[in-house]
């Protein structure tokens, strides 16, 4: 009963973190109209997902749907999104994420249209846990393949991946942390697009990437 409970306060804790954090990207740019989907991993079997085909300033609480994790509903009156399957491979896969963002961002989607992974053109790549950003390969959005795909191109500890002219996926242990990744993704994907617009970047190292990463992880 008490761990019921403790499931239940942390279903409404979730509910209420994608509400936030869904108005928080819209108004930061990197979330528009109804594209894009958020979610949070409660327990192995506990999933909270936003609705399909909502606008994110008209999502409450009471839409964000809750599935299993196969991504059946188990309570919400909304249909959870479209890529559900996405986000249920990712956890399948990832022990070690508990949230999930999904966004059209511009720049990302910029690159991910070019097939072009992002390589370490700033050390801020460390937030990402790689030095280069793989690219999934196309598959229709919603699909099971799209799922598999990104599942194979988003191994640990990778925290962001591109989907082919399609966007981004980033994962974390916390909402927060995701969405954090998310935006230093679309600053990373604005940097690597306007240098090339201009001429060849340079690309920091290995060894000058794996002191950052040695800092970001004392950090
Ligand atoms: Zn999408």
């Amino acid at each position: 009963m008490a761990a019921q409970l403790g499931n239940e306060n942390a279903v409404t804790g979730a509910r209420l973190q994608l509400v936030a954090c869904g108005r928080d990207l819209l108004a930061r740019g990197l979330l528009s109209q109804t594209s894009g989907n958020l979610s949070v991993r409660i327990d192995e079997d506990t999933l909270c997902i936003t609705p399909s085909a909502m606008p994110y300033d008209q999502i409450e609480a009471g839409d964000i749907v809750v599935t299993d994790a196969r991504g059946n509903v188990r309570s919400g009156t909304r249909r959870p999104s479209s890529e559900t399957p996405l986000h249920c491979l990712v956890y399948a896969s990832r022990p070690d994420v508990a949230a999930i963002v999904h966004t059209h961002s511009p720049h990302a989607t910029t690159l991910a249209v070019l097939g072009l992974p992002i390589p370490a053109v700033h050390y801020l790549i460390a937030v990402t846990k790689t030095t280069l950003i793989q690219v999934a390969p196309y598959a229709t959005y919603g699909t099971d393949e799209l799922a598999r795909n990104v599942r194979a191109a988003f191994g640990a500890p990778a925290r962001a991946v591109l989907i082919a002219n399609h966007g981004v996926v980033t994962a974390a242990p916390t909402l927060a942390e995701a969405a954090g990744v998310a935006e230093s993704v679309e600053t990373l994907a604005g940097l690597y697009y306007r240098a090339l617009a201009v001429g060849k970047p340079l690309i920091l190292s290995d060894e000058q990437m794996a002191q950052v990463l040695a800092k970001h992880e004392h950090y």
